[in-house]
C-alpha cells in the first residue's frame, strides 16, 4: 500500500472536487481512497509519499499519436499537411522494427516525463519486410512502463489509384485484415487494468479505400475493438473528399460507418454545425492535436462547440513529426491558447483542458471507469507536479501553473508503479534511449539520403 500525503488534489471526478491539502492511498494497481486533510488512521501503514509543494492529477491520456516519428523530426517544418506527408512518405518507407523500437521507446520515455500515463499509436506505415512493427512497439510500452493503446493503422490508396501515398508504402486490402486481426488476436487484452488494447486504424480518406474503410469498421465491431482514424484536418483534405466522394469527411464517414460510441477521430479541425451534432448524437469522440494543427498551419478545431454539444474530445500530441517538443503537459496549454483565439477568455478554462486530457481521452478510450479521475476504485495513474520554484511561486492556483504555466513532473505512477520519480525516468535510461533515437534517426534519413 502506498500513501501520498499533503498534495493539493484535483480528482476530476464528475462534480470536480479539489482538496487544497489531501490523501490518496494506493494498494496494488487501484486507487483505494482519496479525501481533504491528513491521512486516516486505518491506512497508517502505507508507505508515505509526502506531497507537500505538489500537485496531484489524474495521469494523462495522449489520444492521438504517431510514435514512430520521433526519429524524423525536423522535416518540411514550413509545409502544408499534404507537402509535409509527401516529404516524408519516403523516409518512412525505411522504417524497420529496430527503428520503430529505438523511436517508440524514446518518444514514450518523454511522453512520461511530461505527465501521460496512457498513450494511443496510431502506427500506418508497414513496408514489406519491416518485422513486426506494431511488437516492436508494445515491447517498447512494456519496457517503459505506460498503458498504451496500439491502433493497427493501413493505407492501400497509392497514387496510382489517386491517394496521396506513394505505392510503395501501401499493403493489400486482405493482407491489411488478416494482419488487423492477428494484431487483435495477439495483444488485446479487454480485461479492467489492461496495459494494452488494440485499435482497428485505417490512415485517412486520402489514403485508404472506402472499402477497406467499411470493412476495418466491420472487423474491429466483430472483435469488439475501438476504432480510430484521421478526419477532416485540413481543407485540403475536405477538397479531396468532395471531389473524389462528393462528400464532406464527415458525411464521407458517416456513410462508411466511422461515426458511433465506439470511434474517435484525430483533428476534426473541419466540422459543420450539422457534423458537431452528429459527433455530440452518436457518441463519436475527437482527439484534438492543438500543436500539430498549428505547426501544419491546418486550423483551430471548434473545441468549445464540440464540448458544448457533448461529444467526448480527447487531447493528443499527434506524431513528433508535426510536433517536435511532443510534451503532453504542453498540449493543455496549446489548448486553450487555440480555443481562446478563435473564441476569447471564455472559450476554454484551465480545468476544461485538464478535463480534456484526462476525463475526455479516457471517453475516447471507452475507459471512463478506469482512467482519467483520482476516485476509489479506479487505475492508480497519478501525476505529481511541481508547481512551487521560480516557475510558479506566487501563483495561488496550482492548476493555474498547470495549465498557463510551466509546471515540472515530479513523479508519475501508472497502475501504482513509479514511472519517473524526482523528475527523472527509472524504467529506462534516458540518456541511452537518446542515443538510441539519435542513431535511429541518422540510419532513417541515410536511406533516402536525406539530411535534416
Ligand atoms: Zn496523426
Amino acid at each position: 500500500m502506498l500513501a501520498i500525503e499533503g498534495c493539493y488534489l484535483a480528482t476530476m471526478d464528475p462534480a470536480g472536487t479539489e482538496h487544497p491539502a489531501g490523501y490518496l492511498v494506493i494498494e496494488g494497481n487501484r486507487i483505494l481512497a482519496v479525501g481533504p486533510g491528513p491521512l486516516p488512521p486505518e491506512h497508517a501503514a502505507a508507505e508515505r509519499i509526502d506531497g507537500s509543494g505538489l500537485l496531484a492529477t489524474p495521469g494523462l491520456v495522449n489520444a492521438h499519436h504517431h510514435l514512430y516519428q520521433w526519429i524524423t523530426r525536423g522535416y518540411a517544418t514550413d509545409d502544408t499537411l499534404f507537402g509535409w506527408l509527401t516529404a516524408l512518405y519516403p523516409v518512412w518507407a525505411g522504417l524497420d522494427a529496430e527503428l520503430v523500437q529505438a523511436a517508440a521507446a524514446a518518444n514514450l520515455g518523454w511522453l512520461a516525463l511530461t505527465g501521460c500515463s496512457t498513450s494511443t499509436d496510431h502506427h500506418y506505415v508497414f513496408p514489406t519486410g519491416s518485422g513486426d512493427l506494431l511488437a516492436a512497439e508494445i515491447l517498447a510500452a512494456r519496457q517503459i512502463g505506460l498503458r498504451f493503446h496500439p491502433g493497427r493503422g493501413s493505407m492501400n490508396l497509392g497514387q496510382s489509384a489517386g491517394g496521396l501515398p506513394p505505392d510503395s508504402v501501401i499493403e493489400d486490402h486482405d493482407d491489411i485484415l488478416a494482419a488487423t486481426q492477428a494484431a487483435i488476436d495477439r495483444w488485446h487484452d479487454p480485461s479492467f487494468g489492461a496495459m494494452t488494447r488494440i485499435a482497428v486504424a485505417p490512415c485517412s480518406p486520402f489514403s485508404v479505400t472506402a472499402e477497406l474503410m467499411r470493412d476495418s469498421a466491420d472487423l474491429a465491431r466483430r472483435a469488439g475493438v475501438r476504432m480510430h482514424t484521421h478526419l477532416a484536418e485540413t481543407l485540403d483534405e475536405e477538397e479531396f473528399c468532395r471531389e473524389t466522394y462528393g462528400r464532406t469527411p464527415a458525411q464521407y464517414a458517416e456513410d462508411l460507418g466511422w461515426l458511433g460510441p465506439d470511434v474517435w477521430l484525430a483533428h476534426c479541425v473541419h466540422l459543420s454545425g450539422e457534423a458537431i451534432g452528429r459527433f455530440a448524437a452518436t457518441g463519436t469522440g475527437v482527439a484534438h492535436c492543438p500543436t500539430s494543427n498549428g505547426r501544419l498551419g491546418s486550423g483551430i478545431a471548434p473545441v468549445r462547440a464540440l464540448l458544448a454539444a457533448g461529444a467526448p474530445v480527447g487531447l493528443g500530441v499527434d506524431g513528433a513529426a508535426s510536433n517536435e517538443s511532443g510534451r503532453m503537459i504542453d498540449e493543455l496549454h496549446q489548448a486553450l491558447l487555440a480555443a481562446r483565439f478563435a473564441g476569447g477568455p471564455l472559450a476554454l478554462s484551465a480545468r476544461q483542458a485538464l478535463q480534456m486530457a484526462t476525463m475526455g481521452g479516457a471517453r475516447c478510450l471507452g475507459r471512463e471507469d478506469e482512467l482519467g479521475s483520482l476516485e476509489a476504485g479506479k487505475l492508480a495513474d497519478v501525476a505529481l507536479w511541481r508547481t512551487g520554484g521560480l516557475a510558479g511561486a506566487g501563483i495561488a492556483d496550482p492548476l493555474c501553473v498547470l495549465v498557463f504555466g510551466a509546471p515540472a513532473l515530479d513523479r508519475l505512477l501508472v497502475g501504482g508503479l513509479t514511472v519517473v520519480r524526482d523528475g527523472d525516468l527509472v524504467t529506462a535510461d534516458s540518456g541511452a534511449l537518446a542515443a538510441a533515437a539519435a542513431a535511429a534517426s541518422a540510419r532513417i534519413a541515410g536511406h533516402v539520403g536525406a539530411g535534416i
